[in-house]
């Protein structure tokens, strides 16, 4: 039997064994230099924002709704196609999320579905920049500025993608960022928040730390989701190598984009830059389940993001009309594109998708 392709791959090298090591040795394991840091180096890829690091991307998103000051009754407008943390953050700080269709091309919620779904109580929109794809974030801006709403971006996985020119991250009021092992970059757990407000940042810490900025005069009533310093030093390592893995990740795209047949490859919108989180494809003519099955067979890892759209899952079960998003998670199979791959690698995941697409056609 052949090895399998796996559809993602942490890499963990010397350099995060060796930072792991001298926070260990330093004996400041919270508290130390590390996470002011990390904050300080990632501010570099968002337009020199303020950053505050969390232990995780799914704080991140609950932090910044609760420092941005999300209120029970207000509406956010975000996609259900998407991972759960997306809507689960809304619903945490108190808001209610509303669930929004996607647009075919991206998979990233429609701007004109956005502004079809205003009512008087929405108060901001969070589109995701699914598979790594930056949303169309000039458009939400616009929309933003003309209803008066905030914008927040879920950017988990999406680190040094831009749009035309602007990294996301760095458009609204709040981004996130998560560190899972399985994102572009990974700090073990973690996640950042990014915003132009010092008061936001300034918030965000306060709920990261119990309410406190000055010890036992807490203000309002925290968490604890603070980032370790050995999460830190980790992150600050993988922040150094995000470049070139982002290339490799665009270099084994370009490769799959001009050789695959018989799928749909994933377009990229005028002046965005794509950082691959995932690579999904449509599979239009035959059945998904049983196309992922047989590549499988055949040494090809991949995964299905997201078989059951948020609004559909048991802790929301809303029944709403939402097609592009059913029709997505029908089609869209992600395939491996992670920087580990060989150029056999690639060849194989051709050759093997090439030939199961035209079997089934
Ligand atoms: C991974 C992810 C999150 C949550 O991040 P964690 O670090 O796993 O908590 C939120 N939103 C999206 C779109 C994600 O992919």
């Amino acid at each position: 039997m052949t090895d399998m392709i796996p559809a993602a791959k942490p890499i963990i090298g010397d350099e995060e064994r060796e930072a792991v090591d001298r926070v260990l040795r330093s004996g400041m394991i919270a508290g130390g230099p590390e996470v002011a840091e990390f904050e300080c180096e990632f501010s570099a890829f968002v337009d020199n924002r303020f950053c505050v690091a969390l232990n995780s991307g799914t704080s991140a998103l609950h932090m910044a709704f609760l420092g941005v000051g999300i209120q029970p009754g207000d509406e956010v407008l975000v996609p259900s196609f998407t991972f759960a943390a997306t809507a689960n953050s809304v619903a945490l700080a108190g808001g209610t999320p509303v669930f929004v269709d996607i647009e075919r091309d991206f998979f990233c919620m429609d701007p004109d579905a956005v502004e079809a779904a205003i009512t008087p109580k929405t108060r901001a929109m969070m589109p995701v920049h699914l598979y790594g794809h930056p949303a169309a974030l000039d458009k939400y801006k616009a929309i933003a500025e003309k209803h008066d709403l905030l914008l927040f971006e879920d950017a988990a996985q999406a680190h040094a993608a831009s749009l035309h020119g602007i990294p996301v991250g760095a458009w609204g009021i709040a981004a996130s960022f998560s560190f899972y092992p399985t994102k572009n970059m990974t700090s073990g757990e973690g996640g950042m928040v990014t915003t132009p407000s010092e008061e936001v940042a300034r918030r965000v810490k306060l709920y990261r730390n119990q309410g406190m900025e000055k010890r036992y005069e807490n203000e309002v009533v925290g968490f604890n989701t603070r980032m370790t310093d050995i999460h830190a030093a980790i992150g600050r390592v993988q922040l150094r190598k995000l470049e070139g893995w982002t290339k490799q990740r665009q270099d084994n795209a370009k490769f799959l984009d001009e050789n695959l047949k018989g799928v749909v490859v994933p377009p990229v919108a005028d002046g965005a830059v794509h950082v691959y989180h995932q690579y999904t494809i449509r599979v239009v003519d035959q059945d998904r389940d049983a196309f992922a099955a047989e590549i499988g067979k055949r040494g090809i890892g991949s995964g299905v993001y997201y078989p059951i759209p948020n609004h559909r899952l048991p802790s929301f079960g809303l029944t709403m009309d939402l097609p592009e998003t059913e029709l997505a998670a029908k089609q869209a199979l992600s395939l491996p594109v992670h920087p580990s791959l060989s150029q056999a690698d690639l060849e194989t995941i051709v050759e093997v998708v090439n030939s199961v697409a035209s079997a089934g056609a």
